[in-house]
């Protein structure tokens, strides 16, 4: 009988556990959780914050009985794998709570690590009032400080998506809000018109943004909580403070087990999520992918990444036999009002890869304009100069900018030229879309530019 484990429990982690268990029923397959939590909803929890989710529950579907009597998994939480040994194919796993280390074998592993939030480095990081945005017990903290305190101003670290996200989140709980950020922009891996974007809608809902700003010390007061935040350029009230910059692998264990990492500092596996140990597989934010818009190596910790590569590597444990193809950057942010949808590749990001890259803009409305509540919406296409292969896009808009940002990415994944957006015939009707599609008007112009024609 096959022994498969799998350290991690919350996106990777349990969607390779069922798809072992589907494909093997007679394994024995075992998830190991250092926390307390499993199988719950990260993307979510700027809403629990914000209160737009009021019930934690919903988050969690599962502890650690229902899950193992749903998929017929035994799940460990609050045991912490502290050692592999490759050699002898067992683990050294610490009880936090009952304490001892026990010897673990398994015939086929998978490392769902996950990834932690960078530290900045800080005295003060650790004070009572400075939180992280990174696991339910993060953000349960903050709600249970907010809930207690009423903080009247908040400072935030980093001005990524989660950094916007908690913002939105904060702001509407009634706080004062500064965003930090290092960069000359916010969201300053995505296309600099998703950058501008971002910054007037949260300048224009009361949010205070400071760029090219780098904290540089965290001022605690004599109780020990940070009451102000030093930055170059000056300093900062702060009745909490929320560190969103940055998230790095936790590949502690895949060093120790001799798995090769890339440049970015992420697991590297082959297509079937196995690492250059035998025997070893790893899935989710503790890996690098290959990007399919620039063939390049990437690091892109996405909850749907993680779990399409936890479900290839669980399928190739349980003796199955299963590919991850390369991986479109696909994120989505919904601030106040208005959805920011950014999808693969940049010009700019292209030209890092050594591709030179086309790109066009529309600026059209989500529905015919004359009806009632039409709203502006803008897209953008990217494509390869020379072959009009689909790049990447973004989007701004309403609802809906998710369902065009999927279908940018689908031209991605499967190397569409902007010409199959030219034919395509999309859905029409004056509530719902505009007569001319603006991803196909983008398309015609961008082969316009690239045949003369
Ligand atoms: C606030 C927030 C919002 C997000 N929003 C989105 C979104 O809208 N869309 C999207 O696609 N993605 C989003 N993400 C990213 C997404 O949540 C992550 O990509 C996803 O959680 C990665 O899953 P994972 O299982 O690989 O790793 P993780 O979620 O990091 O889980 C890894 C787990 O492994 C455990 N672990 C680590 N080492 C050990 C050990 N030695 N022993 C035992 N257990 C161990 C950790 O305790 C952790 O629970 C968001 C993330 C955050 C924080």
């Amino acid at each position: 009988m096959r022994r498969i484990v799998i350290v991690g429990g919350v996106a990777a982690g349990p969607a390779a556990a069922v798809r072992a268990k589907k494909i093997d029923p007679n394994a024995v397959v075992m998830l190991l959780e250092q926390g307390e939590h499993i199988a719950y909803g990260v993307c979510e929890l700027p809403y629990l914050v914000s209160g737009e989710i009021s019930d934690t529950a919903v988050l969690r579907p599962y502890d650690a009985t229902r899950f193992a009597r749903n998929y017929g998994v035994e799940v460990r939480v609050f045991n912490r794998v502290e050692e592999v040994v490759p050699a002898r194919r067992e683990l050294a796993v610490r009880d936090l709570f009952r304490g001892p280390v026990e010897v673990i074998p398994y015939d086929r592993l998978i490392l769902a690590t996950g990834s932690y939030s960078t530290p900045l480095g800080l005295a003060g990081e650790r004070a009572p009032n400075v939180f992280r945005m990174k696991s339910l017990d993060d953000a349960q903290s903050l709600c249970r400080w907010i809930d207690g305190r009423r903080p009247a101003t908040a400072v935030i670290v980093g001005g990524g998506y989660i950094g916007m996200e908690t913002a939105e989140a904060l702001r509407l709980r009634g706080c004062g809000v500064t965003v930090v950020e290092s960069a000359v922009g916010v969201l300053h891996d995505m296309d600099e018109s998703l950058s501008k974007h971002g910054l007037d809608i949260l300048r224009r809902h009361g949010i205070n943004v400071q760029t090219e700003t780098r904290v540089v010390e965290l001022a605690a007061d004599a109780k020990g909580n940070v009451g102000k935040v030093v930055t170059n350029n000056g300093s900062l009230p702060s009745d909490i403070v929320v560190i969103t910059a940055g998230v790095t692998p936790e590949t502690s264990l895949a060093e120790q087990a001799g798995a090769r990492l890339g440049e970015l500092g992420g697991v590297r596996c082959d297509a079937r999520q196995e690492t250059t140990v035998s025997g070893i597989f790893a899935a989710g934010d503790c890996c690098e992918v290959r990007d399919a818009a620039t063939s390049r190596w990437s690091y892109m910790p996405l909850a749907t990444i993680a779990a399409r590569q936890g479900r290839v590597a669980g399928e190739n444990v349980a003796g199955g036999s299963a590919e991850c193809k390369d991986a479109v950057r696909a994120v989505g942010i919904r601030l106040f009002e208005t959805d920011l949808v950014q999808v693969g590749a940049t010009v700019q990001q292209a030209k890092e890869a050594g591709i030179a890259a086309l790109e066009q803009t529309i600026e059209s409305t989500d529905r015919v304009p004359f009806l009632k509540h039409a709203r502006p919406t803008s897209i953008r296409l990217v494509t390869e100069a020379q072959t009009g292969r689909m790049l990447g896009g973004s989007v701004v808009g309403g609802p809906g900018s998710a369902q065009t940002g999927t279908m940018i990415s689908l031209a991605v994944h499967e190397r569409l030229t902007s010409d199959a957006f030219m034919r395509l015939d999309h859905v029409y009707a004056p509530p719902m879309s505009p007569f001319k599609d603006p991803v196909a008007i983008a398309a015609r112009r961008l082969h316009a530019e690239r045949t003369d024609r």
